[in-house]
């Protein structure tokens, strides 16, 4: 198809019919960008200061996907006066998976803290302090969470009771963590869940007092808050119901190399037990936790990591998609309502490679997602979002730690599995499909051109020879016969 051919695609399929509301009711010029469909544009907004009530720009939620898509805004020279975020937190967007990594060292091993791990930091950008959100004339509504949306209208109304116009819109809520139910002692003082700043905070200062740890989940949150918890050297159990750790993405044979070195560093493992009730002590604070086989552990500090949830609300009607959750995009990030998008956990978009719908609940796609978002609503760019997904982790990397922990994964976890590696420290699993096509590939500790290569082996997904991998005497051997079989 040409490229022309393409455009009057691109336009038809965007295009409201004429009997549409947005033609008859909304009472502002709209303009037309090819990629996004109708832009409306009728709020001229004075350029540093906001001066009217009428937002061009208005991006809901001030997290990672927020930081990145404001870098974004001002790389085009598009954010001054014209852009704002509304966000539910205090402080201004910031790279999240430091509050279970770096925030939550002990007080004597240097924990990252604000303004040390805002956005872009994370990926070697301008760190965006409250003061550089000023000096580009963004402006962030902090501690006001929306709580209303009228789509006809094309207004937010904030908690605060503000009503704010916007010309076009940006949802990049992100993801609540899931709570154990209120009457299984899921409320208790003592019992935290770990999704932003202030719950870290509260973390941190349980852990100053903590003696007994109980951490639920085996997952990330899991892993990574145990992990902490051993270096401020602390009676810590870890409980999940699976009958290894990390159950979505490590094989059991990898599972067990980590729980081993968990085991060393004083974690305690208790598989395959659910949990029946946390129950308070006389000071009302959690004391036990009672366990589905009838055990009860003691303890003063849970964590609970047990999954998150799309944050869809008060969004709903921009359409929501029933098998991945969140709120249904195209591989533009828009919406099904012209000049609404979504970016970041809250998205589920198009996964190409895969040709199949996800939302991917990790800093990369938070990042590449809003990049790609905010391209797509200031230029012509139709560029499909063509994501490869990545997940990464480090652990014990304080200050005095025997060992430090750092993997990488890309791909796809589907298919056998070959392991090479005796974790000492590298390890990495290589999946294979039934046509011996490389789909995804781990790997623990390895140098930066290790690293570099993943990717490009997962994107490629070469033939490899099994049995030749599998007869690797290391894990750059077998790296190196993977990188061969692209050629
Ligand atoms: C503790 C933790 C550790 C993590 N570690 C890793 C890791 O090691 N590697 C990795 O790849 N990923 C990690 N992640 C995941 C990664 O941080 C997320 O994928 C990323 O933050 C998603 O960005 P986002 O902007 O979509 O959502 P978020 O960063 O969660 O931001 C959403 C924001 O929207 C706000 N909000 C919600 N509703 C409203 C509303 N109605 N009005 C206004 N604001 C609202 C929220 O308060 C929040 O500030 C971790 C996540 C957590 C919580």
């Amino acid at each position: 198809m040409s490229s022309v051919s393409r455009l009057i695609m691109a336009i038809s399929l965007r295009m409201p019919p004429l009997s549409s509301p947005l033609h008859s009711k909304w009472p502002c010029r709209t303009t037309w960008n090819p990629s996004v469909g109708l832009i409306r544009r009728s709020f001229a907004v004075k350029a540093s200061g906001f001066a009217n009530e009428n937002r061009e720009f208005v991006i809901v939620g001030g997290g990672n996907a927020a930081g990145y898509a404001a870098r974004t805004f001002v790389e085009h020279g598009m954010a001054d006066g014209k852009l704002c975020i509304v966000s539910k937190e205090a402080v201004a967007p910031y790279e999240r998976p430091a509050l279970t990594k770096g925030y939550l060292f002990p007080a004597d091993k240097k924990p990252a803290r604000l303004p040390g791990f805002h956005t872009c930091v994370g990926s070697g950008g301008e760190r965006q302090t409250p003061d550089w959100y000023k000096d580009h004339g963004i402006e962030v509504l902090y501690q006001d969470p929306v709580v209303g949306f009228d789509a006809q209208a094309q207004t937010l109304t904030t908690s605060s009771g503000k009503l704010l116009k916007y010309g076009s819109l940006i949802i990049s809520t992100g993801c609540s963590a899931t709570r154990l139910p209120e009457k299984s002692g899921g409320n208790l003082p003592g019992v935290h869940y770990i999704r932003d700043v202030s719950d870290a905070d509260s973390l941190v200062s349980s852990l100053e007092r903590a003696q007994k740890v109980v951490v639920i989940g085996g997952g990330y949150i899991g892993m990574e808050v145990s992990a902490a918890a051993a270096g401020w050297n602390l009676d810590t159990t870890i409980i999940f119901p699976e009958d290894h750790l990390m159950p979505r993405l490590f094989t059991s044979s990898l599972a067990r190399r980590y729980e081993e070195l968990f085991h060393k560093m004083g974690i305690r493992f208790l598989k395959g037990v659910r949990i029946d009730q946390l129950e308070a002590g006389p000071n009302g604070r959690v004391a036990t936790v009672k366990l589905g086989n009838g055990n009860t552990i003691v303890t003063d500090t849970v964590i609970v990591g047990i999954g998150a949830k799309p944050v869809v609300s008060p969004f709903e009607m921009v359409g929501l998609n029933t098998s991945v959750g969140g709120i249904q995009v195209d591989s533009l990030f828009r919406t099904s309502i012209p000049g609404i998008f979504a970016i970041g956990d809250v998205a589920a978009f198009p996964l190409k490679i895969y040709n199949r719908v996800a939302r991917v609940e990790h800093v990369d796609h938070a990042r590449k997602s809003a990049q790609h978002c905010v391209r797509t609503l200031l230029t012509s760019h139709t560029q499909p979002y063509d994501y490869l997904p990545y997940f990464y982790s480090r652990v014990f990397e304080y200050e005095g730690s025997t060992r430090k922990v750092w993997w990488q994964f890309y791909g796809d976890n589907i298919g056998d599995t070959i392991e090479v590696g005796n974790f000492d420290p590298k390890i990495a699993t290589f999946w294979l499909d039934s046509d011996n096509r490389l789909k995804g590939v781990f790997l623990e500790s390895g140098n930066p051109e290790e690293f570099e290569l993943l990717p490009q082996l997962a994107r490629r997904q070469p033939v490899i020879d099994r049995a030749k991998l599998k007869d690797a005497p290391s894990v750059e051997a077998a790296l190196e016969i993977a990188k061969n079989s692209m050629s």
